[in-house]
């Protein structure tokens, strides 16, 4: 067989693949900045962005045209060796956070294990923490990962159930809430680390108050606890600044940064942090076979250029700010249906009139679809929407026109 149809495609993945996805019915085989081609021709609008990692659009060519360059030349070492890339990757990627040095893995959840890791150590030997009893504290709904220690403090059952024993020396606290940071900081001196997203992504685009993070950030100053702020969703540009971090002046102790910094081409994912913080890991205690090579220091540091030189986050800022206006519109006039819209840059979502466990989101990113626009629900009634940072105003008022139409035709 040559040319598989969308219904075999999705049968073979059924039968021969773990289910740990439940995908919308579609099969997309091509991709070009903001759209998406399913195998049998269809365009669609890509409004989920590969859950933000490719803010440049997919395939953007200028990244194209550096793997497939690097790719001819070397790809993996490994670090028993130095490669000519790495060196290069480090100078832009902490010049351009402002970090003295950073350490690159691959995956999300490997920078999240890294920063705890970096934590701990720091917590032992700066802050004479005794050894196995540093603590770090977290926010409730918080998505970090999928590993083993990370799902041990998350409080999403699905997540979390049946994979223990945990993974203990974390305690979780309320998102948004900064007395409870400050109260658990002072009544437990064994706290080492406060973890936290800027905007809780995958918990459903939830934005803390203005100057949460800046609170925070001092609370855990006053307290010499490690400001640990992932950004690996809400970095490079998606909400309309280069970290969400800025728009605040916070810096972060350790900041860890993913998705994104990949283009959408290879894994890719990087922990920031000054020399004071970093220096406690020395040769042997942390590492990564992959992490570093060559071809993914080459594909981030041009994602990160494409960054800049087109501008995304300033197009994301003022895009976003539009796209909330016109579903601010849509939604007076379909209140039975949608609730509101949240969010900040390009990262928004919309709650749904209807319970958590409706499939009423469901049904809706259905409908989107057959109309030309895939978005994904996430946590039962709320759609993230999150287009690649490349789109036009045109193409964004397209796409609120097909979100019009599908609500105002959509019965529940
Ligand atoms: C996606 C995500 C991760 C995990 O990244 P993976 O590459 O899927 O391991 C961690 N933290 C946040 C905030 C994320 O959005």
């Amino acid at each position: 067989m040559t040319n598989y149809t969308s219904k075999e495609l999705i049968d073979l993945e059924n039968k021969y693949g773990a289910h740990n996805y439940h995908p919308l019915p579609v099969v997309l085989e091509k991709g070009k900045g903001v759209y998406v081609w399913d195998v049998e021709g269809k365009k669609y609008y890509d409004f989920l962005s590969a859950y933000s990692a490719v803010n440049q659009g997919h395939c953007h060519p200028k990244i194209t045209e550096a793997l497939k360059n690097q790719a001819e030349k070397l790809t993996l070492t490994s670090r028993a060796f130095f490669n000519s890339e790495l060196g290069k990757f480090e100078e832009y990627a902490t010049k351009l956070f402002g970090f003295d040095k950073v350490l690159p893995m691959n995956s999300g959840a490997e920078a999240v294990e890294t920063a705890l890791k970096i934590c701990r150590k720091w917590g032992y030997q700066k802050k004479n923490i005794a050894e196995g009893a540093g603590v770090i504290v977290v926010a409730k709904n918080n998505f970090h990962g999928r590993t083993t220690t990370i799902v041990s403090f998350s409080n999403d059952n699905n997540a979390r159930e049946d994979f223990g024993p945990y993974t203990p020396g974390f305690i979780a606290i309320d998102y948004n809430d900064t007395e409870a940071l400050k109260q658990v900081l002072e009544s437990n001196k064994n706290v080492i680390g406060f973890l936290v997203e800027p905007i809780q992504g995958e918990a459903g685009v939830y934005v803390p108050d203005e100057g949460y993070l800046k609170t925070c950030s001092e609370i855990c100053k006053k307290h010499n606890v490690l400001f640990i702020a992932d950004e690996i969703q809400t970095g490079i540009a998606r909400t309309g600044k280069m970290l969400a971090c800025d728009y605040e002046n916070v810096k972060p102790d350790i900041l860890t940064l993913g998705k994104a910094i990949s283009g959408g081409f290879y894994p890719v994912s990087a922990v920031f942090a000054n020399n004071e913080i970093m220096d406690v890991i020395k040769p042997g205690q942390h590492g990564s076979t992959f992490g570093g090579n060559p071809l993914a220091c080459v594909v981030a540091k041009t994602a990160l250029k494409v960054i800049l030189e087109e501008n995304l986050a300033e197009n994301a800022m003022t895009l976003g700010n539009l796209f909330r206006d016109e579903m601010e519109k849509i939604i007076k006039d379909n209140s039975d249906l949608v609730l509101k819209v949240r969010g900040k840059g390009l990262l928004n979502a919309v709650v749904i009139n209807d319970t958590e466990d409706s499939s009423t989101a469901w049904d809706l990113c259905v409908a989107l679809k057959d109309n030309g626009l895939l978005a994904k629900p996430t946590h039962g009634n709320i759609i993230r929407f999150a287009p690649p940072l490349v789109i036009t105003k045109e193409q964004l008022m397209d796409c609120v026109s097909i979100i019009r139409k599908t609500i105002e035709n959509f019965k529940k």
